[in-house]
């Protein structure tokens, strides 16, 4: 059974840590928050004093941080973990940071001799918990089959999208296009209520028209069409927009890399920028939806 370093204990971290203990994988955290780490400590982990106790004697490392700062100096800072990090260990992030960053982290991590797969996830925190999430890989083919065992244990779907950081360009594709998506069911919905349309028959007729996508079908924004979506939970849990801007932002800047052109993406972002300027960036995502409410 290999030993797992887990370190980034989180909204996400902390329900995919659960998992590998509940199957049973000897698994040793590290977190900044120390109540992070007594509350997987509960669950049956090791709790380590720091980072680089965390990662040594361990053959898998798994990180699951906010942002791109936070994993290159986890892994390349002054005081990074890359030295504790035995020889041909594999190192998985999950985090969702650009592109870039991963290519150059991946690529310091396996000139020393450990392998990297960056490793982004879609599922949420509900797909955490119940571990069903998506892992997006990106690496070599030998890393990505040393992490399918591992990751098993915490999705249900994993791809390899191509070498390092491919992962992380195929997660930003798939969310720019949902807060398209969002916007435009969003706008689509208030425009049939505000002419005094059902938003759930409308709903109906659009999810068997043309119209049809995933959030008609799985996260329907407007409240009271669907149960058990955050949009008839006053937009609490789910997809904070503060993420959805996070995301929306990496994805703009890996068009500019590129050079691609991306408009439908600059204006859900800009939409999304004036909503969570308008306070809500703590609400889920399909919250976008009221901005759309006719006055
Ligand atoms: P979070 O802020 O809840 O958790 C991050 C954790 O990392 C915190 O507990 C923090 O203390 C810890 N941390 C930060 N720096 C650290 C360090 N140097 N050493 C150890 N621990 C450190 O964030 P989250 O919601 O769990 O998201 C984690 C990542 O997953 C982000 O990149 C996010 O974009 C991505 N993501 C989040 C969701 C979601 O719905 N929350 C969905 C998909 C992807």
């Amino acid at each position: 059974m290999n030993k797992i370093a887990f370190i980034g204990l989180g909204n996400m971290g902390g329900p995919m840590a659960a998992n590998l203990l509940k199957h049973e994988c000897p698994v040793t955290v590290f977190d900044l928050v120390p109540t992070a780490i007594d509350k997987a400590c509960e669950q049956g982990a090791r709790a380590a004093a720091t980072a680089r106790d965390a990662v040594m004697g361990a053959d898998v490392i798994i990180s699951m941080l906010p942002a791109a700062a936070h994993v290159k100096s986890l892994y390349l800072g002054d005081d990074g973990i890359l030295d504790n990090i035995a020889d041909n260990a594999l190192v998985i992030d999950c985090s969702t940071i650009d592109a870039q960053t991963a290519r150059d982290v991946g690529q310091t991590i396996e000139a020393a001799g450990k392998h990297f797969v960056d490793a982004p996830v879609s599922g949420g925190t509900a797909g955490a918990a119940a571990g069903t999430l998506t892992f997006i890989m990106g690496g070599s083919s030998e890393a990505v089959n040393m992490a399918r065992p591992v990751l098993d244990k915490m999705g249900k779907n994993l791809f390899h999208a191509g070498p390092a950081g491919a992962g992380q360009v195929a997660k930003i594709c798939n969310n720019m296009l949902l807060a398209v998506l969002m916007t435009g069911t969003s706008e689509a919905l208030q425009l049939g209520m505000a002419h005094g349309l059902d938003p759930s028959v409308l709903s109906d007729i659009m999810k068997q028209s043309s119209g049809c996508n995933w959030t008609l079908e799985k996260y329907n924004p407007c409240p009271g069409v669907m149960e058990a979506v955050p949009s008839s939970n006053d937009y609490q849990g789910g997809f904070m927009v503060k993420l959805m801007n996070k995301d929306l932002g990496l994805a703009m800047d890996a068009a500019a890399t590129s050079g691609s052109s991306t408009p439908m993406a600059a204006l859900a972002q800009s939409l999304y920028r004036l909503h969570q300027g308008q306070g809500n960036q703590d609400r889920d995502f399909s919250s976008i939806f009221e901005l759309f409410a006719a006055k």
